[in-house]
Formats: structure tokens, sequence, C-alpha cells
């Protein structure tokens, strides 16, 4: 049984070690990607579910390895999360948006400018510089600051909310307009959300694709319909991907849709090609 356990003990260590090598290798990699610009955003319409046009985009970063493989954010988000090169990653990300929002701005003027969110994690917001350098992008990148939107998750309102109300606050304050991701996933109570100075609400995919399966998720859908109707928030239902959800979803007040229904993400210039207005949803 020693022996056994012995064994049992080492295997575990080898195990370890393998998977602490792994994880240093690609933290060591996507140090070096980041410093050779392999980082690029893919962007996801947001569409009007009432006239159908395209409203605005989410950007989403993808990994694009010179092997010529795209790895996606599940994959690597959380160790780059963990390391802290989010920081520096986030305020790349939201520089590249930002410029590229600006473009499609000029390039394709609306009565409603084009807007553009991009999305925020906990490490992100818990750096104690993000309203400066929020600030400073906005500034630099010359963007109307009415058409970003950052967009966060229930998830950062596990630490102090009093800074998270105070740092929102500013950042409304600077004109940004603020979403709060995969609503419904996490455990926020209804007097915090109402604490927090937030615009949009979207609605996680997980109620959506459930809603034509279980009468439960519909009500839960149209349950969050009124609480953001009630708050004066705008509603984009995620994760839409067949048009029976797009119907109920209008006729339950819902303003915006997201999802592979209307396009999955697309990069630079599939975006372009989207707004060139060659859609028929
Ligand atoms: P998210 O913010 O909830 O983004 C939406 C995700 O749902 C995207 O996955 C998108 O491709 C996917 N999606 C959109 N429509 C549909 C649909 O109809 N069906 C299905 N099955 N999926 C749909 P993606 O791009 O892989 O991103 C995953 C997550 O990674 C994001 O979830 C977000 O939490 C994180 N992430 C992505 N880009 C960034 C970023 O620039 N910064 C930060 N901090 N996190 C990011
Ligand atoms: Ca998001
Ligand atoms: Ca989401
Ligand atoms: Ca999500």
């Amino acid at each position: 049984a020693k022996t056994l356990g012995k064994s049992r003990v080492q295997l575990f260590h080898r195990e370890m070690r393998r998977s602490a090598i792994t994880r240093l290798t690609l933290e060591a990699d996507l140090r070096r990607a980041f410093a050779n610009g392999e980082f690029v955003l893919h962007y996801q319409p947001i569409v009007s579910l009432a006239s159908h046009e395209v409203v605005g985009f989410e950007a989403l970063v993808r990994w694009q390895r010179p092997d010529g493989v795209l790895v996606y954010p599940g994959d690597f988000i959380p160790v780059v999360e963990d390391t802290g090169l989010i920081v520096a990653l986030g305020f790349w990300i939201l520089r590249e948006a930002c410029v590229t929002a600006r473009a499609w701005q000029e390039a394709y003027p609306r009565e409603t400018p084009l807007t553009v969110s991009v999305n925020i994690s906990p490490r992100q917001f818990a750096e104690p510089d993000l309203v400066p350098q929020v600030r400073r992008i906005v500034e630099e990148t010359g963007i109307d600051p009415h058409t970003l939107r950052l967009e966060i998750t229930e998830s950062i309102t596990i630490g102090d909310a009093d800074r998270e109300v105070s740092m929102l606050s500013q950042l409304k304050a600077l004109g940004i307009r603020l979403s709060i991701d995969d609503f419904g996933t996490g455990y926020s109570s209804l007097s915090y959300l109402h604490r927090l100075p937030l615009d949009v609400l979207k609605i996680d995919r997980s109620f959506v694709s459930a809603m034509d399966k279980s009468a439960e998720s519909f009500q839960i859908v149209n349950a969050i319909m009124n609480l953001a109707r009630n708050l004066g928030m705008d509603v984009v239902a995620e994760g839409t991907e067949v048009e029976g959800q797009i119907a109920r979803l209008r006729s339950m007040g819902c303003d915006f849709g997201q999802g592979y229904y209307f396009s999955r993400p697309v990069d630079r210039a599939g975006a372009a090609r989207l707004l060139e207005g060659a859609q028929h949803w």
C-alpha cells in the first residue's frame, strides 16, 4: 500500500509539473504574441429587431498564431487574466476598437452613430488607473464617448461595492455607456443592479436558447425584459440563433439581438461588408 501510495504521489507530481510547464509555456507564448502584435479583433453586429439594421458591434479578441491557427478567447483570456497581461492587452483592445469604430462612423454615417462594445474583465476593472487610461484612449482616438459601450459582468460586483459604483460613475461622467453582460448568470441582487449606472442589459445566451424549450426560461426572459424596462435600460438578447427567437423576443419588446442568426463575429473587412448593407434578415 505504501509503494502504491508513493507511486501515486509521484504520478501526481509529474502531472502537476507537466501542467505547470504547459501553463508557463502558454504564458510566455501569450506575452510574446502580444509583443509581436498577434492579437486581432473580430466584430459581431448588434442588430435592431425592429428595423433589422446593424446598430453597432461587439469587439471580440482572438489570437492569430503565426502557424495560422486562430485561438478563441476562452482558451487564453483566463491565463491572460491571471498573469495580469489582460491590463495591457485590454487597453490595446480598447484603443483598436475605438480607432476602428471611428473609421466606420465616418464611412457609414447614420442618424444614430454606430456603437462599439468592448469587454472589460474583472482584473481590468480592478486596475487603479482604469478611468484615466480610458479617458486618454477616448481623447487620443477621438471617438464620441457616447458611442462607446463598456461591457462588464456581474462578477466585477464581488469586490468593494462603493468602489464599483464610484468607478462606473466616473466612466459615465466621461459620456461612456455601460452594459451588464451575461445577465442572469450571476448573483447580484436587484437593489445592487439598481444602484449601478447601467444603460444596457445583455440577456445571457443560455436563457435565450432555452426559451423555446421551456416555459420557465420564457418567463425568465420576460421577467428580465420587464426589469430592464423599469430601470430604463436597453436590452440586447445574446446568442440569437434562429428566426423563431427573433419573433418572440420582438413580441416581448426586446430592442436588439446579437447572435449567429444575424452574423458570427467577423473580421474588419467582413464587418465593413455588413455595413455596406447587403444584408436581408
Ligand atoms: P461574451 O462577452 O459573452 O461574448 C459573446 C460570445 O458568444 C462570443 O464568443 C461570441 O462569438 C459568442 N456568440 C455570439 N453569438 C452566438 C450565438 O448565436 N451562438 C453561440 N453559440 N455563441 C455566440 P467568443 O468570441 O469566443 O468570446 C467568449 C468570451 O471571451 C466573451 O464572452 C468574453 O467573456 C471573453 N472575451 C472575448 N473578447 C474579449 C475581450 O476583448 N476582452 C475581454 N476581457 N474578454 C473577452
Ligand atoms: Ca460581452
Ligand atoms: Ca455575453
Ligand atoms: Ca459569455
